[in-house]
């Protein structure tokens, strides 16, 4: 909790420089709440929270006197209820085996990093992980991985050469999962957004035939957003999730950003669940994500 108040300092700046001096004892009328809404909107909640949160001010508190510490408790409480319906931790299924997580999300955004982290968390827990490097164009992407699994012990499956099919090395990998017994397969995949159709087509493969092994595969489809990107992070969002039937998200490089309001926005638009957050590079910087907590840290 102290890491993530610490990570979302600036965002939380952002956010109170906007509303301080706002509700300096002073009735909420029609300007007060117009000023409010912009200063959510311009701390990166997004039009559709900003205006939930207001008309819900309107409603129970519109004429009255307030303080800045009763808006701020009060703004708490309205984002931790935007929050609370999508804070769910990944779910495992036992009876899979592998449960397969396909990791999906644009280049830089933190995918690699979020799986070796994940790795580590379940290698913690004594379960049996591997890794597949499905982006297998970008070396660096492989080389990231065989790092990480030589750290975390979970094993790494790489294609053979740079560029090799990205659904035959998913193909292979599950099948010697299912022998192996590994109970976690997570899977990288490439994510140039600039050629819309060839990502979606090599999406599609991988996932086509991960289920020719098993027709219940992927178990989770996580889409990994970074925080510091902002309102591109909805974009991406809804591109993806056009491409790919996402079933939760990671939004990482909290630690520092100044957009942690979009985790809100986010929320409010597309109700998928926010299953863990980044606050950091390192393995143990992947957090649960908690409504409250992450409102209260929002405001400071
Ligand atoms: P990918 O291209 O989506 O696989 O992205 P990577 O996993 O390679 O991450 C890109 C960069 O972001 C790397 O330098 C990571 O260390 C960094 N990164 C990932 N997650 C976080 C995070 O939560 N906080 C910070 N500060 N950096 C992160």
């Amino acid at each position: 909790f102290a890491r993530l108040r610490s990570g979302l300092q600036r965002s939380t700046a952002k956010l109170t420089e906007g509303l301080t001096g706002l509700f300096t004892k002073r009735k909420l009328d029609d300007a007060a709440l117009e000023e409010l809404e912009e200063a959510l909107i311009t701390a990166d909640l997004g039009v559709a929270a900003a205006q939930r949160i207001v008309q819900n001010f309107r409603r129970s508190r519109f004429g009255k006197e307030v303080t800045d510490i009763e808006v701020k408790e009060a703004l708490a409480e309205e984002i931790a209820a935007i929050l609370t319906p999508v804070a769910q931790p990944l779910a495992i299924h036992p009876g899979k085996r592998p449960h397969v997580v396909l990791v999906v999300g644009v280049n830089g955004t933190g995918k690699t990093t979020t799986i070796a982290k994940l790795g580590q968390q379940y290698g913690e827990q004594c379960k049996k992980v591997a890794f597949v490097a499905g982006d297998t164009f970008r070396a660096a992407a492989v080389e990231q991985l065989q790092i990480w699994g030589g750290r975390t012990g979970a094993l790494v499956h790489a294609p053979a050469k740079q560029g090799a099919d990205a659904a035959g090395l998913a193909f292979d990998a599950l099948k010697a999962a299912q022998a192996d017994g590994t109970e976690i397969l997570l899977v990288d995949t490439a994510g140039r957004l600039h050629n819309k159709g060839a990502l979606m087509e090599e999406l599609r493969k991988v996932i086509r035939v991960m289920q020719r092994v098993d027709p219940t595969a992927p178990h989770s489809v996580l889409l990994v957003l970074d925080a510091t990107t902002g309102q591109n992070a909805t974009q991406q969002c809804k591109v993806f999730s056009e491409l790919v039937n996402v079933t939760g998200l990671v939004v990482t490089k909290l630690d520092g950003s100044a957009k942690g309001g979009i985790v809100v926005a986010l929320a409010q638009e597309f109700g998928l669940p926010v299953h863990a957050v980044g606050v950091g590079e390192k393995a143990a910087d992947l957090r649960p994500f908690d409504a409250r907590d992450f409102a209260r840290s929002l405001l400071g």
